[in-house]
């Protein structure tokens, strides 16, 4: 019984030599290791074993039994180790994965030129305590055109011709109608509320136009400022500081005598150019000055067709291009590459 055992300690040592030199991978060793140590183990039904022994041969057996198992033991941790650098380093080497390579680029996200324009004129404005409203881009002709201003058959019609909707399940008495400028979004406010009204109402606008500076969708920002002693040096004021913070205190401002039938007196805004500093050249057109905005006080006409006293109340309004805006801003000389989702184009802001 004793010799039985003590060969089968030595028999199971020399199997576990041969093996422990043969594994090439941790999997291999962790199925020797229960094969052999695990509870139903070779080596463990040995040492369950020593129970049948007498006193004296127990010790015996039992300590060349635990000497292999410890030494097995030990020399599968040594093992184990060296297997699992092996597996490291072949995870990490040349043929598999290149730690060096810089990573997968997602791409980063852009803001639209004339999203951070209208931004930037939109933050002036509120910080002056003005408004932002809204309104719809189709229009009926009476908030577009005679609201404010525009009769039938005016001839400043001309200058603002545009897009109709036909195809009215009723005729309507107002055609339907692009809006041509922000300005119905005034009308529609005026009418709502009583002054003091300071508003800003930025969109889309649309016109019969198609060239290289003008296109037949493009974005408007339109101002209102109605309350009692409102003077055209207000108008002055703020539209200079405009000018003034969006390009920079050293442009020059002047104001310009214009007709807009919405307004009385009109006047057209102009910058000094920022590249010949007003002395004239290609950009500017050789007269040193650029046009930014027009603007004017609000004509008593359009005042009485939203029931506002002309006589208690004065307010100025404007209107500026956002396309233009930012053209002159970062000197893009093409409005269409606003609208051609070119990502050589859009990634520079
Ligand atoms: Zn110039």
């Amino acid at each position: 019984m004793k010799e039985e055992l003590l060969a089968k300690i030595e028999s199971l040592r020399q199997d576990a030599t041969k093996a422990l030199a043969s594994f090439q991978n941790l999997k291999e060793l962790q199925e020797f290791r229960v094969h052999l140590l695990g509870k139903k183990g070779q080596l463990t039904e040995v040492l369950k074993g020593l129970s049948g022994l007498t006193p004296e041969d127990r010790p015996l057996v039992g300590q060349a039994a635990n000497q292999v198992k410890q030494d097995i033991e030990a020399r599968l941790v040594v093992l184990q180790k060296t297997l699992e650098a092996k597996d490291k380093e072949s995870l990490f080497s040349a043929q598999s994965i290149d730690i060096t390579l810089p990573g997968l680029d997602t791409g980063r996200g852009f803001r639209h030129p004339l999203s951070l324009v209208n931004e930037e004129i939109e933050t002036f404005f509120l910080n002056l305590g003005f408004s932002v409203y809204e309104g719809p881009d189709v229009e009926s002709d009476y908030y577009n055109f005679e609201a404010l201003n525009f009769p039938a058959d005016h001839p400043a019609r001309e200058m603002q011709d545009t897009f109709y909707i036909g195809g009215n399940a009723a005729p309507s008495p107002s055609p339907l109608l692009l809006r041509t400028h922000t300005s119905p979004v005034q009308i529609r406010t005026m009418k709502n509320q009583k002054p003091p009204i300071y508003m800003i109402c930025p969109g889309a606008v649309y016109r019969h136009d198609d060239d290289v500076t003008h296109s037949p969708m493009f974005h408007q920002v339109e101002g209102l400022m109605v309350d009692t002693h409102i003077r055209f040096s207000h108008l002055k004021g703020i539209l200079t500081l405009f000018c003034q913070t969006m390009f920079g205190k050293e442009r020059k401002v002047r104001f310009r005598p214009s007709f807009f039938p919405f307004v009385e007196p009109g006047a057209e805004v102009d910058i000094s150019c920022g590249l010949c500093n007003g002395k004239g050249c290609r950009i500017c057109g050789g007269d040193g000055w650029l046009e930014i905005l027009g603007a004017g006080m609000v004509h008593p006409h359009v005042l009485e067709e939203v029931k506002i006293d002309p006589k208690k109340y004065t307010g100025f309004a404007f209107g500026l291009g956002v396309e233009r805006i930012a053209m002159l801003k970062y000197g893009i000389d093409d409005i269409r590459l606003f609208y051609q989702s070119d990502l050589r184009f859009l990634e520079q802001f």
